[in-house]
Parts: C-alpha cells; structure tokens; sequence
C-alpha cells in the first residue's frame, strides 16, 4: 500500500495541498481573492490558452486566473471530493440546485428526452417540469420501485426511446425510502445510446451520500450532491458537487464557469473542514438511526416505519437491490403516526430537542411533515400513488446521545391523542 492508497477519511486531513506553497501553514488557508497576479504575459496568455482548450499546452498545470474559474481552495475541495465516488474529477457549486441545473444544461439540448424518477426532490422537480420544458426538452418520470424493464416500455411504445438522452434518479426516494436499481438504467441508457449519442445516468446522492452508496460503481455517469446537507453536515453552508469521469465533468466545468454557479473559497474551506469528519459523523448518525427506528417500529401510536433497514419487511421485492446497491442503513427515516395530519403535527409542536424544520444531513436531528412542507407541491394524486400520506413525519437523525433523541420522541408522542378505532361488530 502506498500512500496514495490511503482511505478517503484519512485523504480528508491533507490531499491535494502542499504546504511550501502557504508558508509552511498546516491547513490549506482561505484564498478569499478575486483574481490572480501572472508572472509575466507570456504566462497569461499560456494560463487562457490552456483554459480555453489550445493545443500546444499538454502535460503543463494549469495556473490560477480569475476565482470564477480557478481558486485554490476550490481545487482542494474538488480533488478529496472525488475520492469518495472513485470519481476522476469533481466540481464543486455554489448550492445543489446550481449543480443539478448546470449538469442538466450541459447535457440537455432542444428534442432530447429526459427520464426521470418520482418522486424528485421539489426544487428539482421544479426546475425539470418548468425551466426544461421551457427550452423544448421531453420530461418523462417514473416511480420509485417501478420495475424498470415496465418503464423501458413505456419509453418504446411512446416513441421516445430514440430521443433519450438522460436518465436522472434519486434513491432511495424521499421520503419514503423506495429503491431504484442504478445497474439496470445504466443498461437501458447503454441499449439506446448510438457512437454519436451517449445516453447518461445521473444519480442525485445526496441521500446515502458519499459513504453509503457509490453510484459510479453501478454505472451511473455522473453523481450529484447537495453538499449543504451530510457533506456540510452541520446546517450552516449552501454548497453543491458533481462527480464522474475528466470528459464529462469537465464538460460541466466548462458550462460552470459561464453560469457563475461555482462555490466560493470561504464556503470551499468550511467544506474541506467539514470533510474530515463526513464519516464519523455519519456512522454516529446512521447508529443513532437504527435505535430510533426499533424505538418507533415497537410504539403502539406508530403504524408504519420507512427505514432502509426494513426494506426486506417493507419491500421484499427491492432486497436484492439493497443488498447489491447499498453500504448501511443510513439516517433518514419516515413514519407514518396512527391518525393523519392533526396528530402528525400535535407529534410536531411538542418536540422539545429535536428542531421543527427540513434539510437533512446536520449534526442535529430535525422533524418535518412531507405533505405539506417538502412535499407540498406534489399533486394529490402523485401523493397517494407514493405514500406521503398526511400522517407521515420524516426525521433526519443527528449525532446526539440516543437516548435524548428517543426521549423526545416519547414525549412528543405521548401528546398525541390515537382516534378512536372504528367498531367492528
Ligand atoms: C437539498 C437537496 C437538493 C438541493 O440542494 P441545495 O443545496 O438546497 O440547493 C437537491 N437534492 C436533494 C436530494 C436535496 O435533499
């Protein structure tokens, strides 16, 4: 093993920095600079040459211009974010949406078809249904743990198998923990694709991510994060990342930097802090999950409990996906309280510890009501078809003492009033 080799938690303290370059400072400082000083012409005119893709400049490291192209702590965040995926590069925005739209507007071109999965998350639901629409491009979505080989006929029977040219998926599903098998649209983008078309498979990880699923190594192309949540991870940054193959993020690199949708050094360097504990942090979280799930899954007031960790009670027929697709159980669960809406909320104002507001991925646990907060915008209809019933609640579980997190939740649910049960003669 050589030091290249190293675990991406022990990457996190150090790669991609060199001290000689920052007077010997053990921490990459803050590069809080606009542009920077060349030290001649001939080197900035070979610094944009290069930026710009001319010949002539292969082998030579690119110099840093102007910070809405390069800045230092920009390129160390990019390098250790990689590392998680096994990607070959990574690019780091301003926020999760600046990263989804400037991914998809990369790729997505008048006529092409984009196949996608419900439900979404509402600000990407938002911005397929009316800011790609608006520019000509077809959007198709299909549920959560539909069969997929019944989605690809969909796509042949309506004629839009020819004109697909992505396929984008969040899973698990929020917030109901549904499974999309990553392999198998990874092989129906492979059996349409052509030698001038190559048909992509993004995955929105920002759920399981980046410890507990590696969308890359199920085939998927390029994988999105909103790194305002576990990668941030302490609820105070808004902050975006895309990883994949050198073409296809440098592709994205190269539409960033007309969008201005990068991340700024300060927000870069809470980021790099931030990764030096991703995992343990999220492996406290993910344990303090499990308890609370075997907590709510044993209370007479709870019906039903959405965890990974009960896909094989809850979705037998998506247990091979999880065991070939998933690392841990994570730390988002969902249930649905006995009742509906009015006992969900009687559950919410009497939490006393755990914060009433959505986002996920923090080091303190927070509670919302999917149905009409996250998810407020979804149709009725939609709603029903996916289960975000108005006696769901959705948790995103801290690194807090167990205890104190179940010791809430008893309480708050002690206020809640069961209806009575209807009476069966
Ligand atoms: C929060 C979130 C986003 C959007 O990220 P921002 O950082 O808020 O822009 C996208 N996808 C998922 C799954 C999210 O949870």
């Amino acid at each position: 093993m050589s030091h290249s080799n190293f675990s991406p938690e022990t990457q996190m303290l150090g790669y991609g920095y060199k001290p000689e370059l920052s007077e010997g400072a053990v921490k990459c400082p803050i590069f809080q600079t606009s542009t920077f000083v060349f030290r001649s012409a001939e080197e900035g005119k070979a610094f944009f040459e290069m930026a710009y893709g001319k010949a002539g400049h292969e082998g030579q490291e690119m110099g840093l211009i102007y910070s809405r192209i390069n800045n230092p702590d920009m390129e160390i965040l990019e390098e250790r974010l990689k590392l998680w995926d096994g990607g070959e590069m990574a690019a780091a925005f301003s926020s999760g949406m600046s990263a989804i739209a400037t991914t998809l507007m990369t790729f997505l071109t008048p006529g092409d078809v984009l196949l996608y999965s419900n439900p979404l998350y509402g600000g990407t639901h938002k911005f397929v249904h009316h800011i790609l629409t608006h520019f000509g491009i077809e959007v198709i979505g299909f549920r959560a743990g539909q069969d997929m080989k019944e989605v690809e006929k969909v796509l042949i029977e309506s004629g839009h198998a020819k004109k697909l040219k992505m396929i984008y998926v969040e899973t698990p599903a929020n917030p109901t923990n549904d499974l999309i098998d990553i392999e198998m649209c990874s092989a129906i983008a492979k059996k349409y694709s052509t030698d001038d078309k190559k048909i992509l498979v993004t995955v929105d990880n920002t759920y399981m991510g980046p410890l507990w699923q590696h969308p890359l190594k199920h085939g998927a192309d390029i994988v999105l994060y909103s790194a305002t949540k576990y990668i941030g991870g302490h609820s105070d940054v808004i902050a975006g990342a895309a990883v994949g193959s050198k073409e296809v993020i440098g592709k994205i690199k190269k539409t960033r930097t007309f969008f201005g949708t990068m991340i700024d050094p300060h927000t870069s360097w809470l980021l790099m802090r931030s990764l030096e504990t991703l995992k343990i942090r999220m492996e406290a979280a993910a344990e303090n999950a499990e308890r609370v799930a075997v907590y709510l899954s044993n209370h007479p007031k709870i019906e039903k409990v959405y965890y990974l960790g009960y896909t094989k009670k809850n979705n037998p027929e998506q247990a091979e996906i999880f065991g070939r697709q998933y690392l841990n159980n994570g730390a988002m669960l969902s249930f649905d309280v006995a009742g509906g809406e009015h006992e969900a909320f009687t559950f919410l104002n009497n939490l006393k510890h755990i914060k009433l507001a959505v986002s996920l991925g923090g080091t303190e646990s927070l509670a919302e009501h999917p149905a009409s907060m996250t998810h407020a915008d979804v149709p009725y209809e939609e709603k029903q078809e996916f289960h975000i019933t108005d006696k769901m609640v959705r948790l995103s579980i801290g690194i807090e003492n167990y205890k104190d997190i179940i010791w809430d939740i008893e309480q708050a649910l002690e206020k809640v009033k069961i209806p009575a049960p209807e009476v069966v003669l």
